[in-house]
């Protein structure tokens, strides 16, 4: 089977990387030279709007996919008239704007931190005088890892906020005084079966995720059943096909969604060495028309995203329970370019190896 991916960073890399022993083969469509796809599959070096690259990208293929959802509408839809895209362009159109998004969650009956949407700076003195201090004033698109966010500590931040954000579409959000960041990823097959791995806890640095344990700890059946049924009614809601992951605030014992990624998830970037069969996989099997794969743990892990500069990689590897994942991009700060996982059937050994790895990070690692 020949899988189209729009986008060629590390996602693309790494769904690759699992669907090849699958069967499957790979063409990307991705602007920037070089791209961590281009030792994996064939890739068409071109702008997403463009015309001509379009149609040379989708000639010969099955299916088409993502990793990377800020894909213009209207190339989406284009190829969606000609070859099966999935999962299909109304889930980007869903996550691409955080108001769209919030009111998708209110119409199925998902929690969300209290909101308003702001187009003006009237529009932005009322909501906070509504919600309160402190708040968060977000772009409704393009916004990604704590971007274009501007958090308002008091009534006086107001001009500063507008100043900063004001040219773009914006939603204020009360500030979540969360106990923790929980995030699930779920994968819906094309004959509408589901299934979710556990839901893991995410430790951000900067709005930048740089620690993932999964499966979170102390996670009652109820909340792993509360967060498969708000995932699960949102696949549904949009005919899903894929991996789809949602982002959780875990508050008094209860989830509220911050949002979703309609595509594979760096927060589940641990199942490819923690779970019986890893998102990567599990999305391509969708693809393919495949049925999903086991999404149960294997003991536990940490996924430790490495940003900006590479610690010593023999030191790593000589790390017990340790697997190292380089996306082959250059070292520049707070950059993404690997991440590695740690698993094994102790929680604590794992934990005390995270920790061990941690301090093998040059002082110029992390969020930029
Ligand atoms: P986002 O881009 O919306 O995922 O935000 C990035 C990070 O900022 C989140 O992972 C949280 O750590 C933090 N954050 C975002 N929204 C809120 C909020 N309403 N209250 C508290 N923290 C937030």
């Amino acid at each position: 089977m020949n899988i189209g991916i729009l986008g060629g960073g590390q996602l693309g890399r790494m769904l690759a990387l699992a669907g090849v022993p699958l069967g499957a083969r790979f063409r990307f469509l991705e602007p920037r030279s070089p791209a961590p796809v281009d030792s994996i599959g064939q890739v068409v070096r071109a702008e997403y709007d463009d015309a001509a690259a379009l149609e040379r990208f989708r000639e010969g293929l099955d299916v088409v996919s993502y990793e990377f959802e800020n894909v213009p509408d209207a190339s989406a839809r284009y190829l969606a008239e000609v070859i099966e895209v999935f999962p299909p362009p109304a889930a980007l159109e869903f996550a691409r704007d955080r108001a769209n998004e919030k009111r998708g969650f209110g119409r199925l009956d998902v929690p969300v931190p209290p909101w308003r949407s702001v187009d003006s700076l009237e529009d932005l003195r009322r909501g906070v005088s509504e919600l309160g201090v402190p708040a968060v004033l977000k772009t409704r698109r393009l916004g990604y890892d704590g971007k274009g966010q501007f958090v308002l500590t008091s009534h006086d931040d107001v001009a500063r906020a507008w100043e900063d954000l004001g040219s773009s579409p914006l939603v204020l959000e009360g500030f979540v005084d969360f106990d923790r960041e929980l995030s699930i990823v779920g994968v819906r097959a094309r004959d509408g079966s589901t299934a979710f791995y556990p839901l893991v806890e995410n430790t951000h640095r900067s709005g930048v995720l740089v620690r993932t344990e999964a499966p979170a700890e102390g996670v009652s059946a109820g909340l792993q059943a509360a967060a498969e049924a708000y995932i699960g009614a949102i696949m549904e809601s949009l005919d899903y096909v894929g991996v789809l992951a949602l982002e959780l605030f875990e508050v008094d014992g209860g989830l509220l969604a911050n949002e979703v990624a309609p595509r594979v998830h760096n927060s589940g970037h641990w199942t490819q060495d923690g779970a019986d069969t890893c998102q990567f996989e599990n999305h391509v099997r969708a693809l393919m028309n495949l049925p999903i794969g086991s999404t149960a743990a294997r003991g536990y892990s940490v996924m430790l995203n490495l940003l900006g500069a590479l610690p010593p990689l023999g030191a790593v590897a000589a790390e017990p329970l340790t697997h190292l994942h380089l996306y082959d991009k250059a070292p520049r700060p707070g950059r993404k370019i690997g991440h590695i996982n740690v698993v094994g059937p102790d929680r604590a050994e794992v934990s005390q190896t995270a920790a061990r790895l941690e301090a093998l990070f040059p002082p110029e690692s992390g969020p930029a």
